[in-house]
């Protein structure tokens, strides 16, 4: 069967496949190419690959990582790193690090590069063939909004046109489940943080989901692992993953091309 996957804004993507969808989900990968390739590698079969948004920020590798992804697909979500390296908005709003790897960042992109990433869609994006979610960077209301905390989705979630929305820009890997009764929120429960591992979490009927798969390039919910999600929507199931990466690679870039030494020390932490 032969479907039209398109986002609101405008891009399209002819897929063939059955009723199910298998969506490949990678978020915040942060121009870490190291552990982009390790999450490729270890992908389970997938039609379509998502990704929300920063791509680039932090990283040593902000072109291989664009050349990478741009090959993988087309829908994406832009996130606020990839606004700020594009040079769309300044750093002001940016702590020095963040604010120094995004003015690098900027210097390094080849202009092919920099074109895509200025032409990246602001979410929240809509795909016709999958119409119970969305696809935003921040939340479902502003892209530069941190859900943290049940309170904060469950404010959000206000906001969601639809039952499930996908998010990133925390790094932080989990979901929030927002009824009128209830705000939960889920963290995957994985036995240890050296091997690759996943986690099922099952989507219930009734409230918001709000999905979170992690950050590939700089997690901070203390797993060093590079993190994505795999969502099927005939299980109405979420897979989390974590796989171990070439952190020392990623370090030795990163302090050869003279972003700051916090950028590699973190890498090894998840923080
Ligand atoms: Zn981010």
């Amino acid at each position: 069967m032969s479907l039209v996957l398109a986002s609101a804004a405008g891009y399209s993507l002819l897929l063939r496949f059955g009723r199910n969808v298998r969506v490949l989900f990678l978020s915040d990968i942060h121009g870490n190419l190291e552990a982009l390739e390790a999450c490729l590698a270890a992908a389970p079969r997938h039609d379509v690959v998502v990704n929300l948004g920063d791509s680039v920020g932090y990283g040593a590798n902000p072109n291989e990582v664009i050349d990478r992804v741009r090959q993988l697909g087309n829908i994406f979500v832009r996130g606020n790193h990839d606004r700020a390296c594009a040079g769309l908005t300044d750093v002001r709003g940016f702590n020095y690090i963040a604010a120094a790897a995004a003015i690098w960042t900027n210097r390094q992109l080849s202009p092919s590069n920099l074109e895509w990433l200025k032409s990246l869609p602001l979410g929240p994006i809509f795909l016709p063939e999958l119409p119970d979610l969305q696809l935003v960077h921040g939340s479902p209301r502003d892209e530069d909004e941190y859900l943290l905390l049940p309170d904060d989705a469950a404010a959000s979630a206000a906001h969601a046109r639809v039952p499930i929305t996908f998010f990133g820009h925390t790094h932080m890997q989990g979901c929030f489940r927002i009824t009128d009764k209830q705000q939960i929120t889920y963290h995957p429960r994985y036995s240890s943080n050296r091997d690759q591992a996943h986690w099922d979490f099952p989507i219930e009927n009734g409230g918001v989901h709000l999905i979170n798969p992690g950050s590939v390039g700089q997690p901070r919910d203390g797993d060093w692992r590079a993190a994505f999600a795999l969502y099927d929507s005939e299980r109405k199931t979420v897979t989390y993953y974590r796989v171990p990466y070439d952190v020392e690679t990623a370090q030795k870039k990163i302090m050869d091309a003279n972003l700051p030494e916090r950028l590699a020390s973190r890498l090894q932490f998840g923080r």
